[in-house]
């Protein structure tokens, strides 16, 4: 499914949309240059089980977080500043998320591909249009 957004709004409406479809155990994966709307999708993601919006920030700094109070608990990673395919292992992701949604940002990174994602490719089109690609993970 491809979808063309113009606002950060829009983008953030296609992850609350997303949200509906997730379940303890779910990831999205979430691909796409710096700025092209990940973060903003994720506050959608956020929103959509229930979780305070403004809660999520850019974990750039923070590698991970975890947002509660929704239907399921969220965790927000964003493998930006992890270029080590040996660090990105030892966070044991996989681990992590069987209780709770995990979203993923800079995904590509990933060493070994997550079973049954969600991937989420948001490219940039002109000024501020997205088209955002929402598939199963290969
Ligand atoms: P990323 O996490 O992919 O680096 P962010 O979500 O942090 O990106 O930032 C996206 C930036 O692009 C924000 O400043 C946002 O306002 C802007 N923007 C403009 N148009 C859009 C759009 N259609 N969808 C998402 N963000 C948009
Ligand atoms: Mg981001």
């Amino acid at each position: 499914m491809t979808v063309t957004t113009h606002s950060e709004q829009q983008t953030a409406d296609v992850g609350r949309t997303l949200a509906t479809t997730l379940v303890p155990g779910s990831v999205v994966l979430l691909v796409g240059d710096l700025g092209a709307g990940k973060t903003a999708l994720v506050r959608g993601l956020a929103e959509g089980l229930g979780v305070a919006p403004e809660e999520v920030s850019s974990p750039t700094f923070t590698l991970m977080q975890e947002y509660r109070g929704g239907r399921v608990p969220l965790i927000h990673v964003d493998l930006y500043r992890l270029n080590d395919a040996r660090e990105i292992d030892d966070l044991g992701l996989e681990e992590l998320g069987l209780d709770t949604v995990m979203a993923i940002e800079w995904a590509e990174k990933l060493p070994r591909p997550i079973a049954d994602a969600v991937e989420v490719r948001i490219d940039h089109g002109d000024g501020d249009e997205r088209r955002i690609t929402v598939s199963s993970s290969p």
